[in-house]
């Protein structure tokens, strides 16, 4: 599932269509991915507009289009965002397709999970302004962190670094690279927490997401060895900073990578 820096490799991938007009729109208006939105609408609605730039939230990305139009993408669990060449076929699980002068924008979602919707709004849309503080942000200090910590003493971490609204972007390897790295295991609860680990677990949680989109969001390479990225995939991996072997199981319903050598 894309996490923080794979949304925002992919949405920087529609970049070379900045400044170009949408000649063509085709969707698939049936597929789960317009839920809630009328497809036709927004493939009638784009159609002539050019498209002026993107932001990405969390794992939300926004397009922005001339005329006070925005779509609003969604990867889900198997989106993502590629341009093929005019001219090139476009295969089934296309789903959205914009044709520009330097391609078709494509939305492709084999699973359709993901989620296309439009906006029409002078300036960029309310729910964009009321999405909560960005993880790298500035706002997203060790004060408003300890505030989060306050109000969700019951909650096993690994759970809660999976809430969205609290920890935007974070998912399921980053939640357990962050544990991995504060060495702290990841069904212990947020009340258990020294000082120590509170200040660990802070630390890991920034570190983790600006290695993220250093290392991913500008061509999808791997973090380095060191990272437990590069190690948890694979059945028997071990952990590279003790060398033991790496444990796995569900915590909080998500699968859960961690090493008993180092996490406590
Ligand atoms: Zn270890």
């Amino acid at each position: 599932m894309p996490e923080l820096a794979e949304v925002a490799y992919y949405c920087s991938r529609w970049d070379v269509g900045r400044g170009c007009v949408v000649e063509a729109v085709e969707a698939h208006e049936s597929t789960r991915c317009f839920r809630g939105s009328n497809g036709r609408k927004i493939v009638e609605a784009l159609q002539g507009e050019r498209l002026v730039g993107s932001r990405v939230h969390g794992k939300r990305m926004l397009f922005e289009f001339s005329d006070g139009l925005w779509l609003g993408l969604h990867l889900g669990m198997t989106g993502k965002l590629l341009v093929r060449e005019n001219g090139e076929a476009r295969e089934r699980h296309d789903h959205f397709a914009m044709r520009t002068s330097a391609g078709w924008l494509v939305f492709n979602d084999p699973r359709q999970f993901g989620k296309v919707e439009l906006f029409e709004s002078e300036s960029v849309p309310a729910f964009w302004v009321d999405l909560p503080r960005e993880v790298l942000s500035e706002e997203f200090d060790y004060t408003f962190y300890k505030s989060i910590l306050e109000r969700r003493k019951r909650a096993v971490l690994k759970s809660l670094l999976l809430v969205q609204e609290l920890f935007p972007g974070v998912g399921n390897w980053m939640a357990d690279e962050i544990l991995w790295r504060a060495r702290i295991r990841p069904d212990r609860r947020v009340s258990s927490l020294e000082e120590s680990e509170r200040v660990a677990l802070f630390n890991a949680l920034k570190f983790v997401c600006r290695g993220a989109m250093k290392y991913i969001a500008p061509d999808f390479s791997d973090p380095p060895k060191s990272w437990l990225f590069r190690h948890r995939w694979r059945a028997g991996g071990h952990c590279p900073r003790s060398g033991v072997a790496l444990e796995r199981d569900d915590v909080g319903g998500r699968t859960t990578c961690w090493c008993g050598e180092c996490q406590f």
